[in-house]
Formats: C-alpha cells, structure tokens, sequence
C-alpha cells in the first residue's frame, strides 16, 4: 500500500505533459531547467529567489515555493501589485533559479546585409515589392521547412499609431513564408504600461484596426505572453546586468522567427530597430520592466499643465490628479519609462545619470539575445527605415515624421543589420536626426553591447539592390 502512495497519477499526467512539450519542440532543454514554470504569474523554480530574479520585485504575497508541486501553490494574480524595482541577479548567480540554457550559434563575419532604397514618399505598394524582393534574397527556404511554424515580429503600433509597418508589407512576408511551406504567425506581446495593447482582446482588436487579421493578411495573429502579459520563461544568459532573462512563454515553441522592425527614434535608446523590436516585443511584462528599472522620471513644474496624461498610462498609478493637479508617489514608480514618452509636453525627463541610460541600452541588448536564443539562428530580419518619427510605435496619435525615408535592409544578422539602417541612413541623410532629436544618447550602445555579447557583428559588407 505504501509504494502505492509513492506514485501517484498526477507525477505521470506531469511527465507526459513534459513529453509533450519536448515533441513539440525537441530545442527545448530537457532535465532542471524545465522544472522553471509560470503558475498564477509567479515563475516558480526549485529553490528560493526566484520571484525576485524575475525582476518585479512583485509584492501581496507570490513568494517563491521551495515546493516541487507547482498545483499547491495559491496566490491571486499579481499584475497590478507591481510596486518595487527589480532586484538584483545575486540569487540567480548561486544558482537558485534554473533556467533555459543558452547555448552560442556560430554568426557570420563580415554579415551580409541586402539593401534597397526608396525614395522619400513612396506609395505603400513600392515598400511593399522592394520587401518582397529583399526577402526573397534571404533564401527563407533555407532556415524554414515545411509545416515549421514561423514567428513574424511585428509591432501593430498604438490606436491611431501611423508609423507601424503597413499591412502590405507584411503581408509579403507572409506571403513567401507559405511559399516555402511554413506556417506564419504574427506575434506580438502585451505592453508593459496601460494602453491599447495591454492585455490580448484589445491587443488583438488594435492589430485588426490597424489592418492585421487573418483574413486581410492570411496570418493569425499571436499574443504570446499570456492575456496579461505574464506567461514567461527563463532563459540564461551570459550578460553583464542579467544572468537571466524573462521570455514571452510562447517564444520557444517556433522553429523560426522573422523580424520586421520599423527603424524609428526613441527618448531612451536614442533610435530603435531589429535589437529593440526583439528586447522589448519579445520579453514578458517582467521582463520589460527589469530592462526599463533605471529610469526615474523628473517632472518639470514649469513645463507641466496638469494634463493627466501621462497619470492614465502609469502602470502602478505612481503618477495621478488630485483637484486637477498631478502628484508623483515615488515610492511606487516601477521606473518604466512611460511617463516620458506620453507627455506631450515634453515635461517629464529622466533624472538618472547618463550612464544608467546606456545600462538601460545594455540591458536591450541582452534581452535581445535571450529572447531570440532559442532559434539558434533561426532568424531573418527585416528593417523598415520609413515614416522615422521622434517616438516610437507605441505612441498614441500619428507620431509625426521628422526625417525622410531611406529604404528597407534586411539579413540574418540583426547587429548588423541595425548597424547597416543606423550608418546608411547617416549617409542619406547628410547628418544624424536620431542625435538631433536626442543628443545625450549615444545609438549605438545597444548594437556595441549586443556584438560583445555575441549577438552579431557591426562588420557588414552593404548588397545593395
Ligand atoms: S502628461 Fe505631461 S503635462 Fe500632462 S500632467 Fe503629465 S507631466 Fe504634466
Ligand atoms: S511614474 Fe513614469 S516611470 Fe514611474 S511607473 Fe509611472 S509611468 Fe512608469
């Protein structure tokens, strides 16, 4: 009777589950570092401190469990009890949390980046038949086999966003996908701050908005994360701000996964490309905050007229109107960065030193490389330099353009490839609009931290179409 006890049924239905999840995708690590898994939004390892590593600091009660049965655990989810900065990775390094191991691809040197340029002002149906050429010459046939489900990042921009890559180029993508016999889907993960992106229905329902269905692209679309943005998984990594970093729980489960970034500025990475689209669109909530952490908003009474914008987009409600004025809780801003980029008064600055700005830069470096580990370079890029407005896509409204378009780069490097849209745009333009409009960022921190990392390369050779 006694050994009866010692197994019971739900140890077996666990292993067929495990079973299940290697036959879906053989890349998966086998032995510990699957026994890290999301329950209720808490990810739950073996040991202590694993909440902790996540990079939330969550708080109401989602303590780690040193126990190995994962159904036990009950606590309430925790999405809207985010109220510390993250803490630090000491624990991960001694080992307490176990986590998908990385694993390094080998990466061409120089890469090679194929280029078009377009004019400024180009019909959507020009982009569109360069993207379709360029992607062509990427030879998808050779990295996606039949019936292999394909991941096609894409950002389907903020309601009434304009600047987001148009459905006609994606569809192109799509397109040749098929051809070659993969299954596309268009994914994305849920926003960090509140908005129309925040959880999967209105997330979903913007993409349709904005042109991105089934029926008008022939892809479904993909939230990968959970409804709330809380579905992850640990990936190691050899970085220098993580050991570890939170993926979107879906990620791991594609064979390959396309990119199509728009190349736009942005107030804390002075621009944003391929290594943007992958660190912030591919990692979970937890993780997009771990990378956001520094940040630490100043608001300028001068500039301020007690809008309340940036109050309805602050995740915790650190920022909030009383009696028609704005108050700042310090004590709980989470250092996300969204006060900044919804002012539109420019009132909001970020009073952290310069250097913590480029750890922020380092640190989307390293979520690059997490989030597309799995792939082992099973990976195309696709740059869409056009529309380049001040903000990124994740801006409310039209987000006006301040620099003409430059044309569509596009290779299996994604270093390389925003090194290319960053370098040539430079040249096309005559001078450099991202450190006009942001002259204490340095661009290229993200892309020198990523090549260390082994992520790419900054050495290209330009094939230009
Ligand atoms: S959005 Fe800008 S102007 Fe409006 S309340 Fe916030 S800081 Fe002030
Ligand atoms: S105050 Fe700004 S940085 Fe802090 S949590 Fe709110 S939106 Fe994020």
């Amino acid at each position: 009777m006694k050994k009866q006890k010692e197994k019971p049924p739900k140890k077996a239905s666990n292993a067929e589950k495990k079973e299940t999840r290697e036959n879906r995708n053989p890349s998966v690590t086998t032995g510990e570092s699957r026994r890290v898994f999301l329950k209720r939004g808490v990810l739950v390892g073996v040991g202590a401190g694993v909440a902790g590593a996540a990079g939330g600091g969550f708080v109401g009660g989602c303590s780690p469990s040193k126990k190995e049965e994962p159904e036990k655990i009950e606590c309430p989810p925790c999405e809207t009890k985010v109220a510390a900065r993250p803490s630090s990775d000491k624990k991960v390094e001694k080992g307490e949390v176990r986590a998908r191991a990385f694993k390094e691809w080998p990466i061409a040197k120089p890469a090679k980046v194929h280029y078009a340029r377009i004019k400024d002002g180009q019909p959507n149906k020009v982009w569109a038949q360069k993207v379709d050429e360029l992607f062509k010459k990427l030879k998808p046939e050779s990295l996606i086999e039949k019936d292999h489900l394909v991941a096609v990042k894409q950002h389907f921009g903020e309601k009434g966003n304009k600047g987001y890559i148009k459905p006609e180029l994606t569809k192109k993508v799509i397109d040749e996908i098929k051809r070659v016999g993969g299954k596309p889907m268009l994914v994305e993960t849920n926003t960090l701050y509140k908005g129309s992106r925040t959880n999967t229905y209105d997330h979903i329902v913007t993409a349709k908005d904005h042109g991105f269905s089934l029926d008008a692209i022939g892809a479904p679309v993909s939230i990968l994360d959970g409804i709330t943005g809380q579905i992850q998984q640990a990936v190691a990594i050899p970085g220098k701000h993580f050991k570890v970093v939170f993926v979107a729980s879906d990620v791991l489960f594609f064979k390959s996964l396309v990119a199509l970034n728009h190349v736009k500025g942005h107030k804390l990475s002075g621009f944003g490309g391929a290594l943007k689209n992958l660190a912030m669109g591919l990692a979970s909530r937890a993780g997009k905050l771990a990378q956001h952490a520094d940040f630490k908003p100043f608001i300028d009474p001068k500039k301020c007229i007690d809008c309340g914008d940036c109050a309805i987009w602050c995740p915790p409600g650190a920022l909030f109107m009383k009696k028609g004025k704005l108050q700042f809780d310090e004590s709980t801003c989470i250092g996300c960065g969204q006060c900044l980029t919804v002012c539109p008064h420019g009132a909001i600055h970020n009073k952290s030193p310069r250097t913590e700005t480029n750890a922020f830069m380092e640190k989307m470096a390293e979520y690059a490389l997490g989030c597309v580990a799995a792939f082992e370079g099973r990976t195309l890029y696709v740059n869409v330099v056009n529309h380049v407005s001040k903000a990124c896509d994740c801006a409310r409204g039209e987000n006006p353009v301040v620099a003409p378009d430059v044309g569509i780069f596009a290779g299996s490097d994604p270093v390389a490839v925003d090194m290319a849209s960053l370098e040539v745009s430079r040249k096309v333009w005559g001078e450099d609009h991202f450190k006009k409009l942001y002259p204490n960022v340095d661009a290229e921190v993200t892309i020198k931290h990523a090549e260390k990392l082994g992520l790419g390369t900054t050495k290209y050779n330009l094939l230009e179409a």
